[in-house]
């Protein structure tokens, strides 16, 4: 039966002659259709075929969020449902009584913690976690909520502050495109995949309306930049300027019409993505004006032109090797881009310099093709992730609140989920070591704390088994010996080991481990864990090397020679980069490698979530062709288990909805008390703060059970205090 929800329809489910008939079986059986359960929690019995009956059966009728006790699961419909988004709808979530009781939604999710910055519930900050995999709808979820955010949290009290309310919270809107500009990519399994992660926290003064936001971001596939796998592209930025520009910025930035690029695979594929005056307008709002823009594509189409560079060895080997084909009018044009001097660009690329000995003689010796091509990509991954920091720290400033304006957040963290491919590496552990960090967050958030403080409060409770994934964590990044660790030692060893060894070493060093599995499945070396997700198989070429992601100091100097007013700012002459280019065996500072500083940042961000209350979103992916009106039981059901949906239902399910603190509704709740005790004619009650010190579990019930009686009774007395006042 096709229900009417909240002013918006569900869409094309069954109807007529089939409404009937499952009215009829409701009738019978006395229970509801799958398609209306609203909570998982209320599938009988709760196992992964119910659960997915029951998703599926929404998705037919076009129902595509489902509770699933303290989780929001969020089908993607892939189809545009206008409806479900409207401002109108927003409203009415922001305005309903109760919004738990009305459809589920993210809104519900958006306006519950929007309530709860304000509520009783410690902490006060908020935290909304959406994960699933790549495609599944987290960017889209996140987008919609700060667009319900926008509406909801800008209740302007005048016209002047109308208009400041707009501007913030359009800057912050406007952050969306330009992140996803230059930080998203067409990738086999979604048109606009993000490539880092997102945090991003929005600000609220004490009147809760949001006065800024603050922009985080997670592990940029800068690699992308410089190589695309086969069907993938760039990242969509480059095709926005190359479609985008006008006659007069094609001729300044050296793209003509149908020019060819390497780094710029697939062009003829047009995606709605591509649209540069978005992105343009966007920036605009976040105050970087054109001639900043300008100098920004300048660069990019500078990069464009690098990567035509191409060398082929010499004959000689001990000459360096040459250009190919057109390469040198590229390299030319890349120089003149870049403002960069064309020959010791060329040398730089193609000539390593080595300092050796006690005097730190400088030596040069000609690189292979190999390595001129490393050295090429190696600028142009160094080149663009500084400046996607550079335009972070730029939305940064024109979003964030001066620190005393606001005083409560709400985290929307928007993360790769789990990736598990034919050939995993580094990306993939760095990825997937940051959902185990996420699962443990929630199980030690919902699942532990929970059945624990049911046994400390001595009810009545079957506990639940759930999977605790701290020996995954141990075997990841545990102390004083992980797969972190031993990878982190290679690179500082910087001793030449091969891929094989890497494997006996992490074997043999970890071989205690539950969570290291068997390598039976490739001949390639490498290890397995045995995530909480499914067992992922890791290869061990290339591991340590991409952990130093090394960066020649010639070609950071090289940089630093550009006349270009925006890498001059990205680059600038500091006394860093020169201590980091002291030799090996001298003092200099430790090298901080890919895993050590993904490692610190996802401790930072666990902080911020820990003084949070987090709520999850899990977004699913009903096919991976991303049809609307396609529901694949076999992919639904791998997301299913990777996310444990149906422990959480379990626990949920037999848990306690609402869980506040003794004394803090002691705290909030006296005054009603008070106002009871004088106005109401039935028998008093103890007063809460009598009992307060003995905490026993009957009394703390037992005088919850009478305040929430008391607020019951007062209510009409105090409704007639209230207008009198
Ligand atoms: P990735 O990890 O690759 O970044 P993601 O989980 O962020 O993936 P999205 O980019 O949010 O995935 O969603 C993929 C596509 O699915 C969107 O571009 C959009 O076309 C569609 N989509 C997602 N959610 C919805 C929705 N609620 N309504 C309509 N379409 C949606
Ligand atoms: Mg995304």
């Amino acid at each position: 039966m096709a229900s009417q929800v909240n002013g918006h329809s569900s869409g094309s489910g069954a109807q007529g002659g089939e409404s009937l008939r499952e009215d009829l079986q409701e009738f019978l059986s006395g229970e509801a259709p799958l398609h209306q359960l609203d909570d998982l929690t209320k599938v009988n019995p709760v196992t992964l075929e119910t659960v997915l009956r029951c998703l599926q059966a929404r998705y037919a009728a076009d129902t595509f969020y489902t509770n699933a006790g303290c989780t929001l699961v969020a089908l993607n419909p892939f189809k545009p449902v206008p409806q479900l988004y409207s401002p109108a709808l927003m409203r009415e979530y922001h305005a309903a009584p109760q919004p738990q009781k009305l459809k589920p939604h993210i809104f519900t999710v958006g306006e519950q913690t929007y309530r709860n910055v304000k509520s009783l519930i410690e902490p006060v900050n908020q935290s909304i976690i959406v994960s699933g995999e790549s495609g599944a709808g987290k960017t889209w979820t996140s987008r919609c909520l700060m667009k319900f955010y926008a509406v909801v949290a800008a209740s302007p009290t005048s016209q002047e502050s109308y208009k400041i309310a707009e501007r913030i919270e359009q800057r912050i809107l406007n952050s969306n495109p330009v992140m996803e500009a230059f930080g998203n990519a067409c990738t086999l399994r979604n048109n606009n995949s993000s490539r880092f992660g997102k945090f991003i926290q929005l600000q609220l003064n004490r009147a809760q309306q949001m006065t800024g936001a603050a922009v985080q971001t997670y592990l940029l596939e800068k690699t992308r930049v410089a190589c695309q796998a086969s069907s993938e592209r760039n990242f969509h930025i480059f095709y926005q300027i190359c479609k985008g520009a006008s006659m007069d910025e094609r001729l300044q930035w050296h793209l003509p019409e149908g020019a060819a690029f390497f780094w710029l695979p697939n062009p003829e594929r047009t995606l709605e993505e591509d649209c540069f005056e978005v992105t343009r307008e966007a920036m605009l709002h976040l105050g970087i004006d054109t001639p900043a823009q300008n100098n920004i594509f300048q660069v990019l189409a500078g990069l464009l032109h690098l990567g035509n560079v191409r060398f082929a060895h010499s004959e000689d080997e001990a000459q360096p090797c040459h250009l190919t084909g057109d390469a040198q009018c590229s390299l030319k044009t890349s120089a003149l881009l870049l403002q960069l001097p064309e020959d010791p660009l060329l040398e730089t690329l193609r000539i390593r310099t080595i300092r050796a000995g006690r005097q730190q003689q400088v030596f040069q010796k000609p690189c292979s093709q190999a390595e001129c091509d490393t050295r090429r990509d190696c600028v142009a991954k160094l080149v663009y992730a500084r400046l996607f920091d550079w335009l972070v720290s730029v939305i940064n400033s024109s979003i964030c609140a001066d620190p005393a304006s606001w005083t409560t957040f709400i985290g929307l963290l928007d993360v790769y989920g789990f990736e598990s491919f034919p050939n995993n590496s580094l990306e993939q552990l760095c990825i997937n070591y940051a959902n185990e960090k996420l699962q443990q967050h929630f199980v030690a958030h919902y699942l532990r704390a929970q059945q624990e403080e049911y046994a400390v409060e001595g009810l009545e409770w079957s506990f639940v088994n759930y999977q605790d994934n701290q020996t995954c964590l141990d075997l990841i990044e545990g102390s004083p010996i992980s797969i972190c660790s031993l990878i982190n030692e290679e690179c500082r060893l910087n001793r030449p080991s091969s891929a094989a060894q890497l494997q006996t070493r992490i074997e043999s060093a970890l071989a205690g481990s539950p969570r290291l599995g068997h390598n039976k499945l490739s001949r390639e070396p490498s290890f397995v864990v045995l995530h909480y997700a499914g067992p992922v198989q890791y290869h061990t070429a290339g591991l340590v090397e991409k952990n130093k992601d090394p960066v020649p100091p010639e070609l950071t100097r090289l940089l630093q020679q550009s006349q270009d007013p925006l890498l001059k700012v990205l680059f600038p002459a500091d006394p860093e980069e020169k201590a980091q280019e002291e030799p090996s065996g001298q003092s200099r500072a430790p090298v901080l490698t890919v895993v050590s500083k993904f490692k610190a940042s996802l401790e930072q961000l666990l902080q911020v979530l820990h003084c949070t209350t987090p709520h999850y979103i899990r977004c699913i992916k009903p096919n991976s062709q991303g049809q609307a009106h396609s529901f694949l039981q076999e992919e639904v059901l791998s997301q299913l288990e990777a996310c444990g949906l149906v422990e959480t239902i379990h626990i949920s399910a037999a848990g306690f909805p609402i869980r506040i603190p003794h004394w803090n509704f002691v705290e909030r709740y006296e005054v009603l008390r008070r106002i009871c005790a004088r106005t109401s004619s039935g028998p008093h009650s103890p007063s809460p703060a009598e009992g307060h010190s003995e905490r026993s579990p009957c009394t703390e019930a037992a005088t919850l059970q009478a305040v929430l009686q008391d607020i019951l009774h007062t209510l009409p007395a105090l409704t007639q205090a209230a207008a009198t006042l």
